[in-house]
Parts: C-alpha cells; structure tokens; sequence
C-alpha cells in the first residue's frame, strides 16, 4: 500500500509528488503522456515557481524568453517576452525531475477509482490495481467530472502544428470578431497556432473540414504571414481541446485532495494555467500532511486549500475578463459580449480602506503545517495577511484600532517598521 498515489504526472503532480516526498511520504504516481503536442507560453513568475518546486529539469527545458507581439483592438502592436515551453519536452523533464528525485512514475491509463473512508482502489488499463490511503488528482482537465462545479462560457482552442526552416523564435497574439488567436514559432521550425472561439460558434464546419476551416483563417491574418510567411497557408495537423474555465466546487475530501486544473481550470486568454496549477500544488503537501498527520485539523486544512483554490479561480477569470474588455470592436459579439462580462463585476484589486482592515482567525501554512492564526483581513486580501517577512500584521491593527500604533511601530526594529509603515500606507493609512 503506498502511502499516496498521485493521478497525472503534468506539473501540478510532480510538483506535490516532490513536495510530499520532502516530507517523508511513500508516494507513488501514475500518469500516461499527453496525448498530442503543444507549445505555451509562460512568465518568468512560472520559471520562479517551478524553481521553488524543486523541478529543476522542467525549468531548464523553457526556452530563453523570446519576443511576444499583442494586437488587441486594434492598435498598433505592442511587445513584451514569454518563455516558451515545448509541452512534450517539458513533459519529459518533470518525469526526469521525478526520477532523479527517486519517486516511481507508472505510465499508465487509470481507468477506474474507487473511494472509500479506509482508502482507495485505482484501476490501471494494463489490469494493475493500485491502493493507497490518500489520492492526488492531478490528471488536468481529464479529471473526472464529479460534483458541482462552476463554469465560465463554454470555449473550444483549435490548435495546429506544422513545420518550417529553423529560425527565430517568438510568439504573438491577436483578437478576431469571433474570438482571439495565439502563434509561436519555435528557433528549430516548429510552427503552432491556436484559435479560441466559443464552442457553440454556429460557422464552424464539421470535424473532417475543421484543418482546411483554420488555414483559411490564417489566410486572413496579416500578423500570421508576417511571422510565419506563406508556409503558414497549407492545411496542418489539428487538435481539438476544452479552454472552457472550470472551478470545482469540492477541492478536497478525508483523505484525496484536487490540484491544478483537475482543481481549477482557468481561461487560456490568462496566461496563467501553469501558474495556478504550480501554486495550487505548492500548497498542496502541507494540506495533506495535516490531514494524514494531524486530523483533528483537518477542516482546517481543508478549508484553506479550498479558500486558495477559489480566490485564485476569481483573480484569473477576472484578470481574464478585463483583457476580454480592452477589446471594443465587437461589443455585440457573443464571443466578447460574454467574456468580458464573465465571472461578474467584481474589481481585480479593491481599493484600499484602512477603515475596512479586521483581524479574524483564519488557517494559515506555519512549516509543514496548516494552522489557525489571526489574519489582517483587506480589501484587496479576502484571506487574510499573517506577517510581513516575520512580523505579525493582527497586533499592529489592533494598535492602530486602539488609537497606540506608535506604541507598536517603536517596539519593532527599524527594518520591520520601515515595511509595516509602507504596507500601512498601501493600505490607505494617512
Ligand atoms: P496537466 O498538465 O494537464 O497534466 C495532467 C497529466 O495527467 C498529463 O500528463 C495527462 O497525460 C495525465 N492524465 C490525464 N488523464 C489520465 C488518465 N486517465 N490516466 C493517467 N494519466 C492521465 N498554460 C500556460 O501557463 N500557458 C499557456 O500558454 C497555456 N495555453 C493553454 C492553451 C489551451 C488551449 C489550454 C486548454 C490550456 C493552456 N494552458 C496554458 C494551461 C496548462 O496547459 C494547464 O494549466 C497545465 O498544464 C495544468 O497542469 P496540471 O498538472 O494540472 O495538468
């Protein structure tokens, strides 16, 4: 019996396979391969994060950062970097992250889970039953569907791949009338483009004529020929998946806990599908190590990642949608109308109130542990504050409150108050 089984080996996986193994956990994963080919495009902050997960390998398979090209709205363009990341080859590295790090990965099929309070059942395609106490599933967005969720507009990526002579590598975006495409070339020829429309868009042709259906529309496309050149208008190779945003609306049970998409799905149009899966994952060892080793805890633990999982769904729809609202072109286009309007109205940042700040006791991640401590609930911080590089923000609230903040600020060493002065004047102190 392995003390955890992890389902999907993508980078929310091996990040808690990592996590868990540092902690002294059996763990054991189980994935097969992604299924097709694809390059993304991810910010350093995913390099960053990726680092922080041990996956040392995987970080070194990003390519440099290259130049990424905007034309949104039509203005003119605009430029920034992403890395790009060859998915088969980044797929790899994770495995080698793993193995080097001495965790077994099954390539397998799961077929079948069965759950129950004393642990769990996997069905593998080769026959091979697998048990474990606790589950990870991370298998993306195959997981299975159980359970309530939420949905955001229902969204389908045409994704074609095609080769050409090696050259110089870069990516860029563009909006259309009926939704937004994203390109990259990679330096040894590789050509991708990724068309995301709404699902239910009424002129897409059948399955057999989709290939053709996406090279007429890159015959369309000025940007397109400029950073591909005519080799870009043949019909290419085709995949089909789901960019639909989806957020669970159980992250967790006793004893298996959802991470990375399998938890939360966000919108490609965010950019930030491999962040949320490593940041949702990096919390993830000590959620569980608190319920195998401390299960008085457990609701606690619980809580806190669902709260993490849910915040950080809302942040990226939202960051989502106001990248959706730049575009003003197509006001009364479903495609724009929905997305920009999706999940709701909420601002991404609240506006300071230092009227607004409370203390409340809220599970926070203390080492390895999930605790309970008193938070500085904000605006912007719906889950609370708990210290700022080590000193605790509720004491100097509740002398702020009590009208003796200078009380406070004098007993602290001049670096800590330096920090705790500017955070107070972030948060609106005058
Ligand atoms: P995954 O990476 O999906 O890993 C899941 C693993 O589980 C895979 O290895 C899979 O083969 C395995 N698996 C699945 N089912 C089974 C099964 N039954 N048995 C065994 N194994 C199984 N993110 C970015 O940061 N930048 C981008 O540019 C970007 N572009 C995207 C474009 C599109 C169209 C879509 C849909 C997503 C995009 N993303 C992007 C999101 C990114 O791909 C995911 O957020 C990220 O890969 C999720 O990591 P994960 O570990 O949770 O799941």
């Amino acid at each position: 019996m392995t003390d955890v089984l992890i389902l999907g080996a993508g980078p929310a996986g091996a990040a808690v396979a990592l996590g868990l193994q540092r902690l002294g956990f059996g763990v054991r994963l189980v994935s097969e391969w992604r299924r097709f080919a694809a390059v993304e495009g991810v910010s350093q902050r995913v390099l960053e994060g990726l680092r922080q997960a041990g996956l040392s390998q995987a970080l070194a398979s990003a390519a440099a950062p290259s130049p990424r090209r905007v034309q949104w709205n039509g203005e003119g363009q605009s430029i920034n970097q992403e890395c790009l990341l060859d998915r088969p080859r980044f797929d790899a590295a994770l495995r080698d992250d793993l193995r080097q790090a001495g965790i077994e990965v099954l390539e397998a099929r799961v077929l079948k889970v069965e759950s129950g309070d004393s642990g769990h059942r996997v069905q593998l395609d080769g026959g091979e039953v697998l048990s474990a106490d606790f589950l990870v599933e991370a298998r993306g967005r195959s997981a299975p569907l159980a359970g309530g969720r939420l949905r955001g507009p229902e969204t389908l990526s045409l994704l074609n791949q095609w080769r050409d002579a090696p050259g110089r590598p870069g990516s860029a975006v563009e909006s259309l009338p009926d939704g937004w495409a994203w390109m990259a070339r990679l330096d040894d020829g590789r050509c991708y483009w990724q068309i995301t429309l709404d699902a239910a868009a009424r002129d897409l042709p059948p399955r057999d004529l989709l290939a053709d259906y996406c090279a007429q529309r890159r015959r369309q496309s000025s940007l397109v020929s400029e950073l591909f050149g005519d080799a870009a208008l043949q019909a290419a190779s085709l995949h089909a998946r789901s960019s639909t945003a989806i957020l669970f609306h159980e992250a967790s049970g006793p004893n298996w806990l959802r991470v990375g998409d399998a938890a939360m799905a966000v919108d490609p149009l965010s950019g930030n599908g491999i962040f949320q899966s490593l940041s949702s994952a990096l919390q993830a060892p000590a959620v569980i190590n608190t319920l195998l080793r401390n299960p008085e805890r457990a609701e606690l633990a619980r809580r806190f990642h669902q709260r993490r999982v849910e915040h950080l769904f809302h942040r990226f729809a939202r960051t989502g949608r106001d990248f959706y609202a730049l575009e003003q072109r197509w006001p009364d286009q479903p495609f724009w109308r929905e997305r920009s309007t999706w999940p709701d109205a909420e601002p991404l940042h609240a506006e300071a109130d230092i009227g607004r700040l409370r203390v409340e006791r809220a599970p926070v991640i203390q080492g390895d542990l999930i605790e309970e401590r008193e938070v500085v609930i904000t605006a912007d911080q719906p889950l609370g504050v708990w210290h700022l590089d080590g000193t605790e923000l509720a004491p100097i609230v509740r002398a702020l409150q009590a009208g003796r903040l200078g009380e406070a600020l004098a007993g602290l060493a001049p670096e800590a108050r330096r920090k705790v002065q500017g955070w107070l004047l972030a948060q609106g102190y005058r």
